[in-house]
């Protein structure tokens, strides 16, 4: 059990020890604390009208009041010796009529009424524990069902979510059409022998519409959606975890076909073997039903596992084998027409001012989710309500956008022209660096849209065999890493620390072609460092096979290969400069731009259909 529950189990307990108490208390309120000698002298006074005995309590009836009394009660020690005192006193009242009745109830060592008054409390006690814990297992799935899974079935609101309600993210569903055929009639596809993945992974930060697409997909196809968080295989004992895979899996298969969805699936996931402490077992064993699972059903079972999560990295390997969670669909934060779609979506019920432009609100919310944009609509909405306006004008969403940058964790996320403009310069540098060095892949996508702590990026084929490398290519990946920083440095006179990363591996690629693969004249052919494997440009321990003398010359002759690459990127630069202009206004304008848009614009051809606007000109001369 969980410390908090434990916890919570001892509160109750003790509040209810406290409320007993406290009836008990009122019971002895209830008592008049006579004194036996002043009970000895209400008889000798003739005042007792009757009594009874019972246990070790007398209750007496009086002739006249007594404390404004004519009932009391109270204590006694020793009704025996009581009695045996008394007795002569009571025979002789009774016969003279002062004592009307008398009564020594039995004092037996064991009767069952006596059992029954603990029993009914103990009964009562654990009657109470038992509700209030069953209602805290219904809140949060402790206790009750201890193995079964915890799912929601169909949607939650029972409001059907279809693509429509998705917006923004085009290609993912394109990409999820396919699961929602296969769904729709498995048999068309196994018939023909299609092999139809078995999982498939949601990987974004939050709020990109995961958990919304993986609901839609559900709603394209018409199907079962059975979802579960995978924090709630973890919360348990040992063993349950595992159980409730296993019952997850067994409910799907009864009502296939359906779709399993693993929200935060990096809670289960987690590579095994890097936990530290307790639980991790726990964790282990749910991982291992989990893998077990998803090999055990078969193609045409009519499954299909979709999880979620927001740090891939930290999957254990084996999820993401072949027959488990081999697809991979990234989501990222939607650039300004992806935004502009979401804002329409989120304002299909709401009544919009005729006033209101979604595309200016598009453009001023650079790095907003669709869960940002949604919050950023309703919270306008609640403004126009409370000043009882039927519609949703601009100011509205310019106070709610207000309010949510007054938020801590969202101030950052939107950045001003300038911001971007140093970002969009920085990453053109990267890409016409690429574009002009022959050994550098294809520019496909350059984006000025953050992704997790990186303010753009530029994207190329992946170098796919590292071991293959020639001298030049390692050269001239080093001038395409300091292209941002280079651009930087040229065209506005300053640099920023976005190009701290890049200058990082230009320098481990500059040591390794130094120091690691004999590429240096000076050094000659001579291997200063071993690792056992070779990975350039990576981060890992080295060790040192060099004299104090040449750690001098391995360090000049690394900032020399640097300086000839960062004199070659400028160079580079300088020329393009007019094309460089060209895609940060394109960037600024569209945040993100094709490879296809980008060649068009260095081969000086129209770049797509989009018009050139240069916000670059108007923010400096506004800036200056
Ligand atoms: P995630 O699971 O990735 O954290 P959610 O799917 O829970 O994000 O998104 C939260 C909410 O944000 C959704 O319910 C929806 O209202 C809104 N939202 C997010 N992405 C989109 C999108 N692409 N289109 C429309 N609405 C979106
Ligand atoms: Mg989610
Ligand atoms: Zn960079």
């Amino acid at each position: 059990m969980k410390k908090r529950s434990l916890f919570s189990v001892l509160l109750y307990v003790g509040v209810l020890a406290l409320v007993l108490s406290l009836v008990l208390g009122l019971f002895n309120l209830g008592q008049d604390d006579l004194t036996y000698s002043q009970i000895v002298e209400l008889f000798n006074k003739e005042q007792v009208k009757s009594f009874v005995v019972e246990e070790q309590t007398i209750t007496l009836r009086l002739h006249n009041n007594y404390n404004g009394k004519d009932k009391l009660s109270c204590p006694l020690a020793d009704p025996e010796s009581f009695r045996q005192e008394m007795w002569s006193t009571i025979q002789e009242q009774t016969k003279n009529g002062v004592l009307e009745s008398y009564d020594f109830l039995p004092q037996e060592g064991f009767s069952p009424y006596d059992l029954i008054l603990p029993l009914l409390i103990v009964g009562a006690v654990l009657l109470l524990l038992w509700v209030l814990l069953m209602s805290r297992a219904n809140n949060s799935g402790h206790m009750a069902n201890f193995g079964k899974a915890r799912t929601v079935m169909g949607v939650p609101d029972g409001k059907k979510v279809t693509f429509e309600d998705v917006a923004g993210v085009d290609e993912e569903k394109a990409e999820l059409q396919e699961i929602v055929d296969f769904l729709k009639d498995p048999e068309k596809f196994t018939k023909i022998g299609a092999r139809i993945p078995h999982g498939l992974l949601l990987v974004g930060p939050p709020g990109t519409g995961k958990t919304l697409l993986a609901r839609a997909v559900a709603g394209e196809a018409g199907v079962q959606f059975l979802s579960i968080s995978g924090s709630d295989f973890v919360e348990m004992y040992v063993g349950v975890g595992a159980s409730r895979v296993r019952d997850l899996f067994e409910q799907a298969k009864k009502i296939a076909p359906a779709i399993i969805f693993i929200d935060e699936i990096d809670a289960v996931g987690r590579k095994r073997g890097s936990g530290l402490g307790g639980g991790h077992d726990e964790k282990e064993q749910t991982l291992n039903q989990l893998l077990v699972e998803m090999d055990g059903f078969s193609h045409n079972s009519g499954v299909i596992v979709l999880a979620a999560t927001n740090r891939p990295d930290i999957l254990d390997p084996a999820l993401l084998r072949p027959g488990r969670f081999d697809r991979r669909i990234h989501i990222g934060a939607p650039d300004v027409k992806g935004r502009e779609e979401i804002l329409k979506v989120h304002a299909r019920n709401k009544k919009l001012d005729a006033g209101v432009d979604l595309r200016i609100v598009a453009r001023s919310t650079v790095g907003f989710t669709g869960a940002d944009l949604s919050n950023l609509l309703n919270e306008a909405a609640i403004m126009a309500a409370r000043d009882n306006r039927p519609v949703l004008t601009m100011e509205d969403l310019n106070n709610a956008m207000m309010k949510i940058l007054a938020g801590p964790e969202k101030r950052s996320r939107v950045r001003n022209r300038r911001d971007l403009h140093v970002t969009a310069l920085h990453e053109a540098g990267h890409a016409v660096a690429m574009y002009n060095l022959p050994t550098q892949d294809p520019v496909l996508h350059i984006t000025i849209v953050p992704r997790g702590n990186s303010l753009g990026a530029t994207w190329h084929v992946p170098r796919d065999d590292a071991s293959n490398l020639t001298r030049n290519q390692m050269f001239e990946e080093i001038v395409a890493l300091l292209g941002g920083r280079v651009a930087e440095a040229l065209f506005i006179g300053d640099i920023s620390v976005g190009a701290s990363n890049d200058i990082d591996r230009a320098s481990k690629l500059a040591r390794d072609m130094v120091a690691h693969y004999g590429m240096c004249e000076a050094l000659g052919t001579v291997s200063y460092l071993d690792d056992g494997e070779v990975f350039i440009g990576r981060d890992y321990q080295m060790t040192k096979r060099y004299s104090e003398q040449f750690a001098g010359t391995i360090d000049e002759q690394v900032k020399q290969l640097m300086d000839k690459a960062y004199a070659r990127c400028a160079e580079l630069l300088k020329k393009d400069e007019d094309k460089i202009n060209k895609i940060i206004a394109f960037l600024l304008e569209h945040e993100s731009m094709s490879g296809s848009q980008f060649v068009a614009c260095m081969e000086d051809r129209e770049i797509g259909e989009a018009e050139l606007v240069s916000m670059f000109q108007t923010d400096e001369e506004t800036e200056e």
